[in-house]
């Protein structure tokens, strides 16, 4: 079926109705906005939270419910960029973590429960040895040190368009412009930010996904000068977008092949999408892995893991890695409660139901109005898609419409559906979602569709 295109003109208007709408509902949160500028940059503690209109200002969360700070309800669909796939404040982690504050949350010495958890941590991921960070920038970066140390090189390769947190090494061609992107063979190392010198970005090489061949090229020019190849298995920093058939198989090949540590950043698919996360649902090892939201239930906490040989180069005169807040008994007490009572074997059969009703029911949907859009998803994390067809790697990516996706993202707000903002973040469901907010999810998306493509 060809896909009907969406008149530009429609859309503008939706744009502009929802957005008197969305100020005429929020008016607390443009006056903390208006406040919080003259103490933070933007108003915000985080750039992400910065976006138009504005950011709203949040009261309180429970469950899968968020209350801003005009006392707006909504499904909460964003779920702190997909750190809650527990919910919020889930009832077994109020219980431990009440306990905890009253007994110290910070001892900056070893406890039993940084064990406990570093053991569920390697039986889930198949994974010899683990060490606590307290966010997934930390663990990209103890990754991508300890590749380096292991290998003597420090030539670091990543994927064109991927996120991996906020320190230099890595902000690299997250969202180049059309103008910097440099030939598809050789993409341009482009710095995300001013303040990382060009060194820097200099030392990070780009290679689109799933293209093995592109990857193959840049680690045979670059022969025994590369560290290691970071990636997310699956892209969640531009929607989703999957690894085609055979592509993650090739992945492993080729950095064996040229003695390249393989880093999966799983921040956000490790506890979403299986119980061992891409690992485990693509069956494809890598050498390091990188771990942070979900896995804490709400609570900052990180983690990178991998083979033996690999994490006993942290060592006095190897490789260090080092933190005060490291395995603090708050957050362990969180990553265990989260991984062993709350993401259990039953929340993942959960996942996968929910997420089946809400992608197919978009997917319905889109089809019978000839949306040029798609629905798809994986465990807790799912899209729309503003592409006729699905996507493959960033470029494809930067062809999308991003009027139709900041319309559709108004809509549901203004309709009680908290979704994240920005055009390349998706859905994260949690244990704590019924049926009746899946469904809720739809009428208002069957609203949005029959609106957008009204005459
Ligand atoms: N890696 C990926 C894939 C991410 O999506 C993110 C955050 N969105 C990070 C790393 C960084 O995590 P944090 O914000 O906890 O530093």
């Amino acid at each position: 079926m060809l896909a009907k295109r969406v008149d530009a003109a429609v859309v503008g208007r939706l744009i502009q109705k929802e957005s008197e709408a969305f100020r005429a509902r929020t008016p607390q949160s443009y006056r903390l906005l208006e406040r919080a500028k003259h103490s933070l940059p933007l108003g915000v503690p985080s750039s992400f939270q910065d976006y138009p209109p504005y950011p709203l200002y949040v009261r309180k969360a429970i469950g899968a419910r968020i209350w801003d700070v005009d006392d707006n309800e909504y499904i909460d669909f964003h779920l702190g960029f997909g750190a809650l796939a527990a919910g919020h404040s889930h009832p077994k982690l109020v219980e431990v973590l009440r306990r905890r504050v009253a007994e110290g949350t910070m001892y900056a010495m070893p406890c039993e429960e940084a064990v406990l958890l570093a053991e569920e941590l390697c039986r889930r991921f198949g994974i010899d040895q683990v060490r606590f960070c307290n966010s997934g920038t930390e663990s990209t970066m103890d990754a991508v040190r300890l590749a380096r140390g292991a290998t003597g090189r420090d030539l670091l390769v990543k994927i064109e368009g991927s996120y991996h947190g906020h320190h230099d090494y890595v902000m690299v061609s997250v969202k180049p412009g059309p103008d910097e992107l440099g030939p598809l063979e050789h993409p341009a190392s482009v710095a995300f930010s001013k303040g990382i010198p060009e060194a820097v970005a200099a030392m990070t090489l780009v290679v689109p996904y799933n293209n093995p061949d592109a990857l193959a090229r840049v680690l045979a020019e670059n022969a025994g000068r590369v560290a290691a190849l970071i990636m997310e298995p699956v892209m969640m920093n531009i929607g989703i977008v999957h690894p085609a058939a055979g592509y993650l198989q090739a992945v492993r090949r080729i950095t064996q092949e040229h003695d390249v540590v393989l880093i999966y950043d799983e921040v956000k698919t490790g506890a979403t999408i299986a119980p061992g996360g891409a690992c485990e649902r693509f069956g494809v090892q890598p050498d390091l892995i990188c771990l942070a939201k979900s896995i804490g239930g709400g609570v900052t906490v990180g983690a990178f893991g991998g083979r033996r040989e690999l994490m006993e180069l942290i060592r006095p005169g190897e490789v260090q890695h080092l933190g005060t807040f490291n395995g603090n008994p708050l957050a362990m007490d969180a990553g265990i409660v989260t991984l062993t009572e709350i993401l259990t074997a039953e929340a993942y059969k959960q996942f996968e139901e929910q997420q089946e009703r809400l992608v197919s029911g978009c997917q319905e949907i889109i089809e019978r109005h000839e949306l040029p859009m798609y629905a798809t998803g994986l465990g807790a994390k799912g899209c729309v898609m503003f592409a006729a067809e699905p996507l493959s790697d960033y470029r494809d990516y930067m062809g999308i419409d991003k009027d139709l996706a900041y319309a559709h993202w108004l809509y549901l707000m203004n309709r009680g559906i908290f979704m994240p903002p920005g055009l390349d973040e998706q859905w994260t469901l949690c244990v704590q979602h019924t049926n009746s907010d899946i469904d809720a999810h739809l009428a208002v998306f069957e609203e949005f569709a029959r609106d957008v493509t009204a005459a």
